[in-house]
């Protein structure tokens, strides 16, 4: 998604992946290898003006070599704090943006005295490389600290509060090395299983949006960061806690491409790229779902009207992200009948 927005830019990329059937190798160059092997890394840095990333879990000190003969973009430090759910939750709170209580966990005994500390139900969470709920186990009573323990024992971990959430939102901007933002609407977000599902958006809440945009505008400005960060929330209470920031472009701005002047890919590459950010104006109300573990039949799905279909081109596998689609409508109620629509027509596995 980044090389197609990058396309009618004029502005050439080249992937590393471990995979020669990398999405990415079907419309862009491809270097492949291992993401942090120092010899593909510097011949990626040989071949770019700007080198940026949209997967978290690069070490830091994999990427440090690169700074000389290339420039890197978000900051490594941006990607550090947010490979660490500890030391992301740390920023949050030092720029006052309120998270779950937490603790760290290193060994069972810190976990029982966490939850008794919190409180139960909780979440214990590995610190590092969990994604789309993996590395998680939901501790409903201290008694099944035990059986936690046995799941993730052994790593990092984290104790958190189970957040009884109305809403799970995000929201994302773009900043230049100028220090100009533009900002996505908020979109609201269900996940099942630990997975986006599906998005809407704009999801209209002036007051949670107003927050949203001030807390991503702390975390920018702190880090000095440039290219699409984005950061998730619950709402509870009508309050937003941050559950965690990605600093790439995200799932849950895939709805971009089809439903605002300019996707946060676009926007991305126009940041690091030292463009002028463009309009992050909706096009209307949109939905956007995921096709998760199987493909949808492109032949019933494109029979609704203006449905924008993207396939990855992946492997189906069991709860992979394989393509997503988008609809576009003038009203929330529209959106939300063609939204029950493609839903009734897509199976996830
Ligand atoms: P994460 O990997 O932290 O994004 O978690 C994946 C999903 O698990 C979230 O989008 C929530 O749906 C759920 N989840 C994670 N942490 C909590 C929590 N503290 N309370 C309630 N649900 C959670």
């Amino acid at each position: 998604m980044l090389a197609l927005a990058a396309y009618p830019l004029g502005i050439k990329c080249t992937f590393l992946d471990r995979s020669i059937d990398a999405p990415a190798a079907q419309v862009a160059a491809l270097v492949s290898g291992e993401l942090e092997d120092p010899a593909r890394l510097a011949e990626l840095a040989s071949r770019s003006d700007v080198v940026t990333f949209d997967w978290e879990n690069i070490a830091g000190a994999a990427l440090a070599p690169l700074e000389s003969l290339t420039t890197i973009r978000p900051p490594r430090y941006a990607l550090e704090v947010s490979q660490d759910r500890l030391q992301e939750k740390a920023l949050f709170s030092r720029l006052k943006i309120p998270v779950a209580a937490h603790a760290a966990v290193d060994t069972r005994e810190d976990l029982v005295r966490a939850t008794r500390a919190l409180g139960t139900p909780g979440v214990l969470k590995t610190r590092r490389l969990g994604y789309d709920g993996k590395g998680q186990y939901v501790v409903q009573h201290t008694d099944q600290a035990g059986d936690a323990w046995e799941h993730l024992g052994g790593s990092e971990l984290i104790y958190e509060t189970f957040q009884s959430f109305s809403r799970e939102v995000s929201v994302i901007g773009a900043r230049s090395a100028t220090g100009a933002i533009v900002y996505y609407p908020l979109s609201a977000n269900t996940h099942a299983g630990g997975i986006l599902r599906y998005g809407v958006a704009p999801f209209v809440d002036e007051s949670l949006e107003r927050t949203a945009r001030r807390y991503l505008k702390r975390v920018m400005d702190t880090l000095e960061y440039v290219g699409v960060l984005t950061i998730e929330f619950f709402v509870v209470k009508g309050r937003l806690i941050a559950n965690e920031m990605a600093p790439r472009v995200h799932n849950s701005g895939h709805w971009t491409i089809d439903g605002c002047v300019t996707s946060q890919f676009e926007n991305h590459l126009r940041a690091i790229c030292d463009l002028p950010l463009g309009s992050t104006r909706p096009l209307g109300h949109t939905a956007m779902i995921n096709f998760l573990g199987c493909m949808p039949s492109r032949e019933d799905l494109l029979g609704i009207e203006g449905l924008a279909y993207h396939d990855y081109g992946k492997e189906p596998r069991p709860g992979r992200k394989l393509g997503h689609c988008t609809i576009v409508r003038r009203n929330q109620a529209q959106r939300n009948g063609a939204l029950a629509d493609a839903l009734k027509r897509i199976k996830w596995s």
